[in-house]
């Protein structure tokens, strides 16, 4: 018999958060041999969420929480989650059901029969988003995607059911400043998509804001790549041509015509020349930054997927 953990982080969800229950209880109790704990994260929560969480504890001996001491963020609670469960299979939901509970007989059946290591959940449609923000979102993924040349793909969000073997790969990966997207990414498995159509929020509000997401998107960048260091490099080189073309074209106006190399030609493209030089010193500076970078994140070197 396997045990699920159903990892919930909550922050302000006073509103749904018993519905969450159960909806999700009525799902995850028809599906046979499957022993079940619900972890609830209260991230710092300022309603009554955690008098609920206490209820639930209370009256249901499979329902455990814990409760941060401020609000850390959803990434700190999903990693909560992940240490304090002990299921063999961990699945991470939103408190606010638009992680279809219907989803997790096909999420279990791909992990524990079909041979997957993760099964995801990949939404369809952004309805009740808004414009802007689903243009903006739609944006920032492929801007991530070309940067850091891993698999992070709009609708691809944080619901998914995985092994112990691929949950505690991403307990290996201790880095501060969590972008679990990336490292779902970074940790590698065989992963099922299951797609979903966005469902607007049963009650309550997003914690996000334009500002939010946007710190979040710059985050997720900075996090898996180091790209943006390289830009001086790129302006340095630039830089160095524009000079070489000032400084050749005084040249030619001196050879070819006999005229006197103009002045203004001359330190303009003196100026720009040290311009290049020192972008080149700060992409030098950038690459060294860039490598110790990476190397205080300590993250694993491989992650092993099975062995004899
Ligand atoms: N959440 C959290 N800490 C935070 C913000 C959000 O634990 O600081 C939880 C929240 O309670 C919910 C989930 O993360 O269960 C997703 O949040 P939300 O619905 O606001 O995000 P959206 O669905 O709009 O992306
Ligand atoms: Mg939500």
């Amino acid at each position: 018999m396997h045990k699920l953990s159903i990892i919930v982080p909550c922050y302000n969800e006073e509103e749904v958060v018993s519905k969450f229950y159960q909806e999700t209880l009525a799902v995850i109790s028809n599906i046979q041999d499957l022993e079940y704990e619900f972890l609830f994260i209260d991230d710092g929560s300022k309603d009554h969420t955690l008098d609920i969480l206490r209820l639930l504890a209370y009256q249901d001996k499979r329902c455990h929480y814990i409760s941060f001491s401020r609000n850390f963020g959803k990434e700190a609670a999903m990693y909560a989650g992940l240490k304090q469960s002990c299921g063999d299979f961990c699945v991470i939901m939103d408190a606010d059901l638009q992680h279809p509970p219907e989803l997790l007989a096909p999420m279990y059946q791909a992990v524990s029969q079909e041979g997957y290591d993760c099964c995801a959940g990949k939404r369809i449609g952004r309805e009740g988003d808004g414009f802007l923000r689903g243009m903006l979102s739609r944006g920032f993924y492929q801007v991530i995607q070309r940067l850091t040349h891993m698999n992070m793909s709009d609708g691809a969000g944080d619901f998914r059911m995985m092994n112990r073997t691929m949950a505690d790969a991403i307990l290996q990966i201790k880095e501060y400043n969590r972008y679990t997207k990336g490292i779902f990414s970074f940790v590698g498995f065989e992963t099922k998509w299951l797609e979903f159509q966005n469902i607007p929020r049963t009650a309550g509000k997003t914690k996000w804001n334009f500002k939010s997401l946007f710190s979040y998107a710059f985050d997720g960048i900075l996090s898996f790549s180091t790209a943006p260091l390289k830009l001086p490099g790129i302006l340095g080189v630039l830089l160095l041509l524009v000079s070489a073309l000032l400084g050749g074209t005084a040249l030619a106006q001196q050879i070819l015509f006999g005229r006197g190399v103009d002045a203004l030609y001359l330190v303009l493209a003196i100026v720009v020349f040290l311009s290049g030089l020192q972008m080149l010193m700060v992409f030098i500076l950038g690459e060294y930054l860039s490598k110790d970078y990476l190397e205080n994140k300590k993250r694993p070197i491989y992650i092993v997927r099975e062995q004899s």
